[in-house]
């Protein structure tokens, strides 16, 4: 038995460090890499790909992971590694290996094709690429097999597990509970305050953001903070965790927000224990309960308004000219200004999650074949009527925005709405068993809240499935009620308004 372990080890090992490898090349395209590497690149990515597939796929892997499965002797740690290993390798043995590189391939030029695309507004230079990504995917999900809608198949790469019924049913009781509140929270809300626009020097940003990730807790020692066109996160290693932000010199908030929601996650990837980073437990169990992390900093924490107490005197001292007139009511309001807005990554946090209802929407019809991807433009300005309101003048503002289905990211997006209802969920749990963090939050001080998530959360890594863990840490499977009641009583509060 221990044999079986010991030789499973460095193959564990080697699949870590193939995945390292492919992070870099990917932190690279999305940082510094010139736009004529793209294709060549493209073409290193599928072949890491590819020599990871076929290591994972390696009969010897399937012989040791049967070998140790269900094996009452192994510890937590062991047994949970196995479980996960196994499913990435069924997973993988579904997937002939020619589709393999083809989805790598064809991510390569359809996001190199995303970033001409967009600012020229052009669908039609996307469209082909899309439509080859959207059958590979097809093929990938029938290769992996489904039950009742073969979007299942997809959603289980970032949320395994999850359903896209449960998913339906959750962004049905969200969306009914939200649209009401949307709507009396914006007849209150008058125009946006003045220095949410103006000229905040870029340079002066960065270094901000700077100070303040390290003021929440994140390591500068082992880690970086770099600027890119869409902000992300990625755990390269252990003691290697890279997080982005973008600046605008007209919007102060945008990289501010940016930074603590990044933060969010990065301090996620610098909590999960070093023991266990080289495990397939060594990371967290799935997107959703990431997005928790960034949700809950860059909302509970960040836009709060005890924080929001702590953080203008700092930033007055960096921005004197621009905000040296503004008190702590206008910044407050400020930073929650609810808004309808074409962009999902600009919206706030009251509007955001009918942005994600419109693209779950989208991704259903796609993947049931009800919706092809020439139409996409159109629907998705319809949808965006439909729940947001606004009708988008052009591809750029509408179905361009976002870059996830030019890497093939097609189930992903209800993860950021997990998130959302989870964040929510375990900010509510940190103060029930810490007391009010109102105090600490005040002061920038958020070490009482970082251990409690460290300790229920990070320290967990992937020894549980995201629905159980949640469970463990709550009590109870979170819905959208403790969600849709901290907007209630956030706004309420604001405009004075009984939602
Ligand atoms: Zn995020």
């Amino acid at each position: 038995m221990t044999e079986a372990w010991e030789a499973l080890v460095p193959r564990m090992r080697e699949l870590r460090d193939l995945a390292s490898a492919a992070k870099l090349l990917h932190w690279d395209q999305s940082v510094l890499m010139p736009p004529g590497g793209a294709e060549a690149r493209a073409h290193a990515m599928a072949t890491i790909e590819s020599i990871a597939h076929d290591k994972l796929t390696d009969p010897e892997i399937g012989r040791l992971l049967d070998e140790l499965s269900g094996n009452g002797s192994l510890d937590e740690v062991r047994a949970s590694s196995v479980r996960v290993l196994k499913r990435d390798y069924d997973k993988a043995t579904r997937v002939p290996p020619d589709l393999v590189r083809a989805l790598a391939e064809i991510r390569g030029l359809a996001y190199q094709t995303w970033t001409e695309a967009r600012p020229r507004s052009d669908f039609s230079m996307l469209e082909p690429h899309l439509s080859r990504f959207v059958e590979l995917k097809k093929e990938e999900a029938d290769a992996l097999g489904w039950e009742d809608e073969r979007y299942d198949a997809l959603l289980d790469d970032f949320e395994p597990g999850l359903k896209s019924s449960q998913v339906s049913e959750l962004f049905d009781e969200l969306v009914a509970g939200l649209k009401p509140i949307v709507e009396s929270v914006l007849q209150h809300v008058g125009d946006p305050p003045g220095f949410l626009s103006g000229d905040y020097r870029e340079a002066r940003q960065k270094d901000f953001c700077e100070w303040l990730v390290a003021q929440i807790g994140f390591q500068g020692e082992r880690g970086r903070l770099d600027k890119s066109p869409h902000p992300f996160t990625i755990g390269i290693h252990k003691g290697d965790i890279r997080q982005t932000i973008r600046t605008d010199p007209s919007n102060l908030t945008d990289s501010l927000y940016a930074a603590m929601h990044e933060t969010g996650h990065a301090l996620y990837e610098q909590g999960i224990p070093d023991e266990l980073r080289d495990l397939p437990v060594g990371s967290a169990p799935s997107l959703g309960m990431h997005e928790s992390q960034s949700r809950l900093w860059e909302n509970h924490v960040g836009r709060s308004r005890p924080f929001a107490h702590f953080l203008l005197p700092k930033l007055k001292e960096r921005f004197p000219e621009e905000l040296g007139m503004v008190d702590l009511d206008e910044f407050y309001l400020g930073v929650n200004h609810p808004r309808r807005t074409l962009i999902r990554v600009t919206a706030d946090e009251l509007t955001y999650n009918l942005h994600i209802a419109l693209r779950f929407e989208i991704e259903l019809s796609m993947f049931r074949g009800d919706l092809d991807v020439a139409d996409l433009p159109e629907a998705w300005n319809d949808a965006m009527e439909r729940h947001v309101g606004l009708r988008p003048g052009n591809d750029s503002d509408g179905v361009l925005q976002d870059m996830h289905w030019s890497i093939g990211g097609y189930g992903y997006f209800p993860t950021y709405t997990i998130g959302t209802l989870y964040a929510a969920a375990f900010f509510a749990r940190a103060e029930q068993d810490l007391g009010s963090l109102a105090g600490d939050l005040r002061a920038g001080e958020s070490r009482r809240l970082l251990d409690w998530l460290r300790e229920n959360i990070h320290a967990r890594a992937y020894i549980d499935e995201a629905g159980d863990l949640a469970t463990k840490v709550l009590g109870a499977p979170p819905g959208a009620g403790p969600y849709l009641d901290y907007l209630r009583v956030k706004y309420g509060e604001l405009y004075d308004v009984s939602l």
